[in-house]
């Protein structure tokens, strides 16, 4: 970034993705830009390092240069004087080279500082406040929602608390799915090194966080762009590789939750690692549909896949092994028959927790030009009997927990003294969750965060209620 300080940290975006004849839309369409300045200590580094992890997470690039940013994060340092001036001095710079700017860190705690001399500035938040950035950052600048293949829920992530993070394993994709144009926007698949991330994990297990959630456009692939390059983490050689990964995670003693993994053979390796508990027994695979002839049309990942016969392998292994996944309904050419192939599928699947969408057309995608596009009406109605089938095979899984035992993960607690918590088979913001009802013994010693031993006493369609057994 142009005059940033001896001292400051900037991030580079990442760089060398191919150009390819979609430039255009990807300019167009491309991911939203966050300029980042870290000053001061190593505390401070951690905390510039969450919120950009975060915020790629999210879909955000991080600029190199002040003007190609959408808007800039300023880190600041209000140890010592020098350290203030130079903070100060940063904001300034920031504010001169693109205008729109947050500040966080040390000198946070002191707004009136800030603001007496830099008046402009959009928002000032205090030290260690990173869910306060990101928030600010989503209100200047949303992240940008793409309906079929977004890493994070549709609301989008408005409080990232401390417990939970997601890591970024990987960024583009290999894959042609014809709905789909991520590999246009966001390149070839391009898998971070086994070594930095497992640290990156480290760190967060470190500053905190009790749940890892590992994302990538396909998972299943990390490291194969790399051709599983070796590196050492804590003495030993992992391959960045999903298995690697995996074994990796598994030492840190926290939650490791896997999303967007496609049901290829190397996957089964992972499943006795579930069994054992070193990670969650959780996968989310996005399924897309259960018709050979759809995903087919769809350009699926392992379409040719024995899908049943793989879940029912797994399950063999892991009995208490949580399937969650996502689909598209009313795809181009998707017959009543295609429609019912997947209805008979799901019923066979029996998946925990489904999300669906109706197939709409996605700009540049190749499913645009397939004939046979579905009419609204015949898509409201598959989606609603789609939705409906999928209901009564949750509300009967989640009846099938009621009497047991289990650990949770307390999300918030309401005004009203209840909790809000998580099981191993939830992830949070798009799976259901456990309540704690008010006025239990110890209820009111719970804090966002705690671990929480509760036995199942109801459930419904998509949630539980849980009584405290501590
Ligand atoms: S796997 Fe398919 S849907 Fe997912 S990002 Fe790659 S091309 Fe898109």
């Amino acid at each position: 970034m142009p005059g940033s300080t001896a001292k400051a940290r900037v991030r580079a975006a990442p760089r060398g993705r191919e150009r390819g004849p979609s430039a255009a839309r990807a300019v167009a369409t491309r991911a939203p830009k966050v300029g980042f300045v870290s000053l001061g200590c190593p505390k401070a580094l951690v905390d510039s390092e969450r919120i950009l992890t975060q915020l790629r997470a999210e879909g955000y690039e991080v600029s190199p240069t002040y003007e190609a940013a959408d808007v800039v994060v300023v880190n600041t340092c209000g140890f010592i004087d020098a350290a203030v001036d130079e903070s100060l001095d940063a904001i300034g710079e920031a504010l001169e080279h693109n205008g729109k700017v947050i500040v966080t860190g040390c000198l946070g705690a002191k707004p009136e500082r800030i603001l007496a001399r830099h008046p402009r500035v959009l928002k000032v938040t205090g030290p260690h406040a990173y869910e306060d950035v990101v928030n600010a950052v989503h209100e200047h600048l949303p992240p940008r929602h793409e309906p079929f293949f977004d890493l994070l829920p549709p609301q989008g992530v408005r409080l990232t608390p401390r417990h939970y993070a997601y890591l970024k394993i990987a960024e583009g994709c290999n894959n042609k799915c014809s709905f789909c144009i991520i590999p246009d926007m966001r390149g070839r698949l391009a898998s971070r090194r086994i070594d930095e991330v497992l640290r990156e994990a480290e760190r967060l297990a470190a500053a905190g966080v009790k749940e890892l959630l590992v994302i990538s456009q396909d998972t299943s692939a990390y490291g194969a762009d790399l051709r599983y390059a070796r590196g050492e983490w804590r003495g030993s050689s992992y391959e960045t590789r999903f298995l690697d990964l995996a074994r990796g995670l598994a030492q840190l003693g926290i939650w490791v939750r896997l999303h967007y993994v496609y049901p290829y053979p190397h996957v089964d390796a992972v499943i006795p690692f579930m069994a054992e508990r070193r990670i969650l027994p959780y996968l989310d695979i996005p399924f897309q549909h259960g018709s050979a002839t759809v995903l087919k049309r769809m350009r699926r990942p392992a379409h040719a896949e024995n899908t049943l016969a793989r879940l029912r392998a797994w399950r063999a292994v892991c009995p208490d092994l949580t399937l969650r996944s996502t689909f598209i309904v009313g795809f181009p050419g998707e017959t009543a028959s295609e429609f019912q192939e997947l209805l008979d599928w799901l019923d066979e699947a029996q998946l925990d927790r489904v999300g669906c969408f109706k197939y709409s057309p996605v700009e540049g995608a190749a499913a645009n030009a397939l004939p046979g596009h579905v009419p609204p009406a015949v898509q409201e109605e598959r989606f609603a009997r789609f939705m409906e089938r999928a209901a009564a095979i949750s509300t009967q899984r989640l009846a099938a927990r009621v009497g047991k035992r289990m650990r949770v993960l307390v999300d918030s607690v309401t005004d009203d003294g209840a909790a809000i918590a998580r099981s191993a088979a939830d992830a949070p913001q798009i799976d259901g969750v456990v309540r704690i009802a008010a006025g239990q013994k110890n209820i009111a010693r719970l804090k966002v965060g705690d671990w929480a031993d509760v036995e199942i006493v109801a459930s419904d369609s998509y949630d539980l209620t849980g009584r405290l057994t501590l």
